[in-house]
């Protein structure tokens, strides 16, 4: 099997069975992020417990690049610490945008198979499209959210 084979199979199985999609029943933050160049569309929700990101969800629709990401992202970050959460994002930004390091994805092979995708310049945003919308979520609940939780 090459190394493409394995990247494809990688990101159909996302897609086809993707993680933690749905709804969350009362999430602490919620945003939407929208890809006008292929149309991909990812609700994304997180239901927080102290700095840690008890649970998450996402919704949408679009290709199968930003779908798999998506159920990726989700896998990678649920359970974990905002803190964590944001260097991962930051990390996998990193790679898509021609780093080429996978320093900062910690050992994550699903993720690191998603770097085939930079061979198809247009579909990085697609790759890109949920994870801008986590990053949206952690700000929004660093600035507000954070300091209403009882
Ligand atoms: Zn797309």
């Amino acid at each position: 099997m090459s190394l493409d084979d394995l990247y494809k199979e990688v990101i159909l199985d996302h897609y086809q069975h993707p993680r933690n999609r749905g709804q969350l029943a009362d999430p602490d933050v919620a945003t939407r992020g929208h890809n006008p160049l292929c149309g991909d569309e990812v609700l994304l929700a997180v239901k927080m417990d102290g700095d840690v990101i008890q649970d998450i969800a996402f919704g949408g629709r679009g290709c199968s690049i930003s779908q798999a990401s998506a159920s990726m992202m989700t896998e990678s970050v649920k359970g974990h610490e905002v803190a964590d959460a944001s260097a991962l994002a930051d990390g996998f930004k990193e790679l898509m945008s021609g780093g080429g390091s996978t320093d900062g994805l910690g050992g994550n092979e699903d993720l690191e198979a998603l770097q085939g995708v930079k061979k198809f310049p247009v579909r990085v945003k697609c790759a890109l499209l949920p994870w801008t919308a986590l990053l949206e979520i952690i700000d929004r609940w660093e600035t507000s959210g954070k300091n209403s939780q009882n």
